[in-house]
């Protein structure tokens, strides 16, 4: 649904005017500054369009020197949550250096926002508004939230940008499970990019219970780390924190796009690592493999590609997943993940389109196949990628026995090589003509 979040400093009438569009009396509404409350947020429907409002007045603190702290994070989970954000000033106090600010945030987040000035209820303070002009927006909305004033060209202005369907049209959004045994560095890695200024984060409630997603911006896209919660909580004991390693691992990568696979750099993989890394492929994820505490390793010139080698060894089902050498402790390059989650994310979504797909299967890599002394023909009738991420494609046989396990991996590089595919498992569903039973059988 269409979201619209109310943004300013505390005390200013924002949850009047939050009433006035719900028409509801569900926030506290108190003259008192600092009083406290959680977000709210409340459905409202005006000429048939609905639209959900977000007050993101939450918790406001009592103590002054952290109001400026807060009014700019909640402008922040307003930027990555909402379409469209009401900026909230006060018409009598006048511009405010918090207000400067916050409005600098948002207009630099390129989100779209309408500037709402309240306590406009006398014609001197409508004279006076002039000094809002020196924020350069082309319009402003004067209005008296609690009087009822100009909330109708306001409520005008917010329906006129729903789109058509009432729907808000769907950001895309790319889901990464951070997982790996305890001590590899996950947490410092969630903290390291987290913590980046360049990010616009917040947390917002995940799909399982009690778990804490952090959602944020990074190059336009929006990205979601999963269970952020629940990388920082630590487990108490070895044994038990290794069990709960796993246990997370499964549960985050079911709701993931992107997997980052954590190993340490000085630790090796092991057996742990492979278990983990193995749910991953299996559950059909894109994959990085993160080779954290790069710091720690002396390097010459050959170090990088004699490490990866042994990881790779380790970690053979995981030939398609990139890797890449990172420092949670210093950052080094950890912003190169999201890049790799973005490449990997567009990868798992490529669509052959079926007379592609046959025309090449049966042109191309049948031919290749015969050259490579298989013992006949590829005997493939048909061919459809059913699924995206990961990318499925069935293979209708001729005859009755299935393609042997070493014909479906040259048939697997042949469609990497051709189609990308970065980072994600393909798999391969094979259909005999006659004598299938059951389900069929997985490859990939
Ligand atoms: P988690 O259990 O996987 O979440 O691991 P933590 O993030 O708690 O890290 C475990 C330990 O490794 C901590 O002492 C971190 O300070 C340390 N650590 C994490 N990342 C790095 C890194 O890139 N370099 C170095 N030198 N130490 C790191």
């Amino acid at each position: 649904m269409y979201k619209v979040a109310i943004v300013g400093r505390p005390n200013i009438g924002k949850s009047t005017l939050f009433n006035r569009l719900t028409r509801t009396r569900k926030a506290l509404v108190g003259s008192e500054p600092g009083i406290t409350r959680d977000r709210l947020l409340e459905e409202a429907e005006w000429d048939g369009k609905r639209f959900q409002l977000i007050d993101t007045g939450g918790i406001v603190p009592d103590d002054r020197d952290t109001i400026p702290e807060k009014v700019l994070e909640q402008a922040e989970i307003a930027i990555s949550e909402a379409d469209l954000i009401l900026l909230v000033m006060d018409a009598r106090a006048g511009l405010t250096p918090l207000d400067q600010e916050v409005f600098s945030l948002i207009q630099s987040s390129g989100r779209e926002f309408l500037l709402v000035l309240n306590k406009v209820d006398t014609p001197r303070v409508e004279d006076e508004t002039y000094e809002f002009y020196r924020l350069g927006v082309d319009q402003y909305y004067p209005i008296s939230a609690e009087h009822n004033l100009g909330i109708d060209d306001l409520i005008d202005e917010i329906v006129s940008r729903i789109p058509e369907s009432g729907e808000r049209v769907e950001e895309e959004e790319i889901r990464i499970a951070v997982i790996g045994r305890p001590n590899v560095g996950k947490s410092s890695l969630v903290n390291r990019i987290l913590g980046e200024e360049r990010l616009i984060v917040s947390e917002i409630a995940g799909t399982t219970r009690d778990a804490v997603d952090s959602v944020f911006r990074y190059q336009g896209q929006r990205f979601r780390l999963i269970d952020t919660a629940g990388i920082r909580r630590k487990g108490r004991t070895r044994m038990k924190a290794e069990k709960l390693s796993v246990v997370m691992a499964r549960r985050s990568i079911k709701q993931a796009d992107v997997v980052f696979l954590v190993l340490d750099a000085v630790e090796g993989a092991t057996r742990l690592d492979a278990v983990i890394g193995g749910y991953a492929h299996d559950a059909g994820k894109s994959i990085i493999i993160v080779v954290n505490k790069w710091d720690l390793i002396e390097k010459d010139t050959h170090t990088a590609a004699r490490v990866e080698s042994e990881f790779r060894r380790r970690m053979k089902f995981l030939d398609y997943a990139p890797l890449v050498f990172v420092s949670a402790l210093s950052g080094q390059r950890v912003f190169k993940l999201l890049e790799e989650a973005r490449r990997a994310f567009e990868g798992s979504r490529i669509r052959i389109p079926t007379a592609e797909l046959n025309q090449f299967l049966q042109d191309e890599v049948g031919p290749a196949m015969i050259q490579r002394d298989s013992p006949r023909k590829f005997p493939l009738k048909y061919a459809v990628q059913v699924a995206v991420g990961p990318p499925t494609i069935v293979l209708f046989l001729r005859g009755s026995t299935k393609l042997h396990f070493s014909t479906v991996r040259f048939l697997i590089n042949q469609l990497r090589e051709r189609y990308g595919f970065p980072a994600t498992p393909i798999r391969i569903l094979q259909r005999p003509s006659s004598k299938w039973k059951g389900k069929p059988k997985v490859a990939t």
